[in-house]
C-alpha cells in the first residue's frame, strides 16, 4: 500500500496555476475554500442558480462552466455524478486548455465509460473520504480528512505531482492519502455507501425502530435508542476501533453484541452484500442509475417521498427541536 502525507506533496506545483472548481455543492464549496486558504488561485464554474449566489457570497470569481474551464490549468469536476457526462461533452471538453489536468472526486463516469477524455489530458482523482461539509470543517480545525488518489492518464509525466499538490491544498495529506485506481475507488465507494454507510445503516436503524414501536414501545425511546445513540457509538469506533467502543460499553452490552450481532447481519445479509458488490462490478447498478436519470427518476422520487414521511423522521424532528446542541439542519 502506498500512503502519502504532507511531506510528500509540494504545493508549489499549483503556483501560477488556476484551478477551476466546477460545481459548488457539498464537495465544491469545501474544496474551493480549502484550496484558496492554501494559497491556490481558484475560480468557480457554474450555471445561474443557488450555488452561483453562494460562491459569489463566499468571495469567489464565478463563471459559466465553459469560461471557467477555459481559464484553468486544473479542472476539478464536482457536479452530481449523473450530470457530469452531459456537462463534460457540452461545456468542458470543447474549452479544455491543452495540457490541462482533469480531476475527479469519484471515479463513476470514467470507470463506467460515461466520460472519455482525450489522450492528451492528464486525468487524476483526489477523493476525500468524507462528506463535503466535514472536508471544510476539519480543515478549518487544522486537521484533514483522508483521501484516495488515482492516476488514470499521465500524458505530462507530472500527474502524480499535480494530484498530490491538490490533495495537500484541500488538507487530505494531513490525514493520509492512499493510492488506488479509478476502478477500486468507484467499486468500493459504491459498495460502502450501499451496503454499510447509507443503505445498510438506514435500514438497520429503521428496522430497529419499527421492531420497538410495533411492539408498543414509545417512539421517542425507540428514536433515542436506535438513531440518536448510534452517533455516540460510532464516535467511539472512529476514535479507537471496535475494541475501544466495546471497552466503553457495559459488559452486558458487549455480551449482547457478541450473541446477537451475527443474527441481525446473518448469512443472508452477507450474501446480499456479495450480490450488491457483483452488481456494482458488472456495471448493472451504474446502468440502472443512468437509465433512472434518463427517465426523470420515477423510482428515486417515489421512494424518497415515502422515506421522508417515515415515523422515525417525524418523531426525530420533534425531539431534535428540544436539543439545541444538535445542529438542526432543515
Ligand atoms: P452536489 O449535488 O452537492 O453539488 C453539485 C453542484 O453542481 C451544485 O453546486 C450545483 O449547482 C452544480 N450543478 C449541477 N448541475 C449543474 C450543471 N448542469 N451546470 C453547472 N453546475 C451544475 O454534489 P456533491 O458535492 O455531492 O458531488 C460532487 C462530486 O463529489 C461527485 O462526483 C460525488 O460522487 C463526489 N463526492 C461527494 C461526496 C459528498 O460528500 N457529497 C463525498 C465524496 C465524493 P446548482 O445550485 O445550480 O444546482
Ligand atoms: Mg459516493
Ligand atoms: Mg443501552
Amino acid at each position: 500500500m502506498k500512503m502519502y502525507y504532507d511531506q510528500d506533496a509540494n504545493l508549489e506545483v499549483l503556483q501560477e496555476k488556476t484551478v477551476a472548481i466546477i460545481g459548488y455543492g457539498s464537495q465544491g464549496h469545501a474544496q474551493a475554500q480549502n484550496l484558496r486558504d492554501s494559497g491556490v488561485k481558484v475560480v468557480i464554474g457554474l450555471r445561474q442558480g443557488k450555488s452561483w449566489k453562494q460562491a459569489e457570497a463566499d468571495g469567489f470569481e464565478v463563471y459559466p462552466v465553459s469560461e471557467a474551464v477555459a481559464l484553468a490549468d486544473v479542472v476539478q469536476i464536482l457536479l452530481p455524478d449523473e450530470q457530469q457526462a452531459k456537462v463534460y461533452r457540452e461545456e468542458i471538453e470543447p474549452n479544455l486548455k491543452k495540457g490541462a489536468t482533469l480531476v475527479f472526486s469519484h471515479g463513476f463516469n470514467i470507470h463506467y465509460g460515461q466520460i472519455i477524455p482525450s489522450e492528451e489530458t492528464d486525468v487524476v482523482m483526489i477523493a476525500p473520504k468524507s462528506p463535503g461539509h466535514l472536508v471544510r470543517r476539519t480543515f478549518e480545525q487544522g486537521a484533514g480528512v483522508p483521501g484516495l488518489l488515482a492516476i488514470y492518464q499521465d500524458q505530462s509525466g507530472k500527474a502524480l505531482d499535480t494530484a498530490l499538490a491538490y490533495a495537500k491544498g484541500i488538507g487530505c495529506t494531513r490525514a493520509g492519502v492512499i493510492e488506488t485506481t479509478f476502478k477500486e475507488e468507484t467499486e468500493t465507494d459504491l459498495f460502502g455507501e450501499q451496503a454499510v454507510l447509507c443503505g445498510g445503516v438506514s435500514e438497520l436503524v429503521k428496522a430497529g425502530f419499527e421492531t420497538l414501536t410495533e411492539a408498543g414501545y414509545q417512539p421517542e425511546i425507540a428514536y433515542f435508542e436506535c438513531l440518536h445513540e448510534l452517533k455516540l457509538i460510532v464516535d467511539l469506533m472512529y476514535e479507537g476501533g471496535l475494541s475501544h467502543m466495546r471497552y466503553s460499553i457495559s459488559d452486558t452490552a458487549q455480551y449482547g453484541d457478541y450473541m446477537s450481532g451475527k443474527r441481525v447481519i446473518s448469512t443472508a445479509s452477507r450474501q446480499a452484500m456479495k450480490d450488491i458488490l457483483h452488481e456494482i462490478q458488472t456495471g448493472q447498478f451504474a446502468r440502472n442509475w443512468i437509465l433512472e436519470n434518463q427517465v426523470g427518476r420515477p423510482m428515486f422520487n417515489a421512494i424518497d417521498r415515502k422515506e421522508k414521511e417515515h415515523p422515525i423522521e417525524v418523531v426525530g424532528a420533534k425531539l431534535r427541536e428540544m436539543m439545541p446542541f444538535v445542529k438542526n439542519k432543515k
